[in-house]
């Protein structure tokens, strides 16, 4: 494959630059085109990054509500990160687990470590997980299909984990192939950051993170080896932020115009945060604020509707409330980031172990409860890959209606299942109230399908366990 750089840095700046001011009528034609759900031009993305107007801003957050209920509905789909390993021979100035960081302790979990991390993740009602590793020639491809199979035969009472996510470095096409035979759901690279001088500085010279092409063109050799769900993302805080939604634009153009129209299932969007002795963090000068945070959700929500956003436990409590609606379709919670973080997630943080801080350590249950009081429906579903319905973002643009048959049933069900399995009793109660509500909104737009779900919903009760449709 011929690796152009499709990322043209004074392109982007040029763009940005044109799209200053920008007329309420422009914003208002583009406000129109997210509303039909197609995929914006990085012309039209840029004057949504450039708009000041108060007024036109509260708008954009109405609309990105309504884009994430029109494609989403109100379900929102929970996961656990899991550590597997903190070597690497990366240098990243911002991550704790750099190379020259000699106050982590490196520490790569045993197999018996791992099952006993999967066995918590599990008693706390976990489904899908993603594995993460830092790059090291001790998580080769090998390694990382044993640490997957470990994970899929790993139970734990009624407990299985489901859908294994990885967060790793780019590999080679014959490698990716491993990780396609054994079965994983989406493989995810964050480019941390589009601005190339940037990417350069931040991952110095010598070391393999350095190449900016192998890693932008890490999810088309993914995706060549046959993966169909990729997940790109850029790390908030490094550069500036309207450059990097750019960035994250240009990628989602690209892999669709490379992959007949498929682009990337999810996007991630991750704020710095401080990690242990990690100076560069504290003096970048980049940071994102929480307002342009929520604006740069919300603009994302609108250049790209089809395409999952994942928000993660970086973010405290209260961005989380303020966020998730304007676009979010994933969140984790319960999440611990050091090796072995869930055997010792008593003692709270263990930084000589963690990548960096989390902001919301607050409990799986805990978060349930309030997502279902924000008037979502939690899901743990991963129906989607295990029955070839692969790029399931795609087939909800392609199939109207599809997320109503599939994804809807599929959050009741698997979310039912929690209640009955792994609730506390309040949030059982809860959980049953936003549960009902959904069934009565299928009642009054398609019966038959309320009745479907009654009856799978029987099946639970009655015991049975992956019901799904
Ligand atoms: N080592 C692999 C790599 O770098 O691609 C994968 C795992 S790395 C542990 C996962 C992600 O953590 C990185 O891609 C980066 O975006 C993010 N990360 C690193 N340092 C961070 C920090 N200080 N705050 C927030 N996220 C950070
Ligand atoms: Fe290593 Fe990934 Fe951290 Fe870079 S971000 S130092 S590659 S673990």
């Amino acid at each position: 494959m011929i690796e152009k750089d499709f990322i043209n840095d004074a392109e982007i700046w040029d763009i940005l630059e044109n799209a200053k001011n920008p007329e309420p009528q422009e914003i208002r034609e583009i406000f129109a085109k997210s509303l039909e759900k197609v995929r914006l031009e990085p012309e039209e993305t840029a004057k949504l990054l450039q708009l000041e107007d108060p007024e036109l801003i509260e708008e954009m957050y109405s609309l990105a509500r309504k884009i994430k209920e029109d494609v989403y509905g109100n379900r929102i789909v929970f996961f656990a990160p899991l550590y597997i390993g903190n070597k690497c021979v990366n240098n990243c100035l911002y991550c704790g687990f750099r190379k020259d960081n000699h106050l982590t302790k490196r520490r790569t979990l045993t197999m018996e470590e791992l099952k006993e991390e999967v066995r918590i993740l599990e008693s706390h009602g976990h489904k899908r997980l993603i594995l993460v590793y830092g790059e090291h020639p001790d998580y080769d491809a090998d390694f990382m299909v044993k640490t997957i199979e470990t994970v899929y035969n790993t139970k734990f009472g009624r407990g299985e984990i489901r859908r294994v996510n990885i967060n790793a470095a780019p590999m080679t096409v014959e490698d990716y192939k491993k990780l396609k035979e054994i079965g994983i759901g989406t493989f995810q690279i964050f480019q941390e950051t589009y601005h190339h001088k940037t990417y350069e500085r931040l991952h110095p010279k010598g070391t393999l993170k350095h190449d900016y092409l192998w890693r932008l063109y890490g999810l088309d050799r993914a995706m060549e080896a046959g993966i169909d769900d990729v997940g790109i993302g850029a790390l908030f805080g490094l550069y500036d932020w309207k450059f990097e939604v750019m960035g994250l634009l240009y990628h989602t153009i690209h892999l669709e115009e490379t992959f007949g129209g498929i682009g990337p299932h999810t996007i991630s969007f991750p704020r710095l945060e401080p990690a242990l002795n990690t100076p560069y963090v504290e003096n970048s000068s980049y940071k994102v604020s929480d307002e342009d945070f929520k604006k740069l959700v919300a603009i994302i929500r609108l250049s790209v509707p089809y395409t999952g956003m994942i928000l993660t436990a970086r973010e405290s409590p209260e961005i989380r409330r303020e966020v998730i609606p304007l676009g979010v379709s994933q969140i984790d919670a319960g999440s611990r980031i050091g090796i072995g973080g869930y055997k010792e997630a008593e003692r709270g943080y263990i930084p000589e172990k963690e990548q960096f801080h989390l902001g919301d350590i607050r409990s799986l249950d805990e978060v349930i409860r309030e997502i279902c009081e924000m008037g979502c429906i939690p899901s743990f579903c991963t129906a989607g890959y295990r029955a070839g319905r692969t790029g399931d973002h795609f087939m909800a643009l392609a199939k109207p209606g599809f997320v109503h048959k599939f994804c809807m049933p599929n959050a009741i069900l698997t979310f039912k299942e929690y209640l009955l399995d792994y609730a506390s009793p309040e949030t059982r109660k809860v959980g049953e109230i936003a549960i009902n509500k959904e069934l009565e909104k299928f009642e009054r737009t398609d019966p038959e399908r309320k009745q479907l779900i009654l009856n799978k919903l029987a099946l639970i009760e009655e015991g049975q366990r992956d019901v799904y449709v």
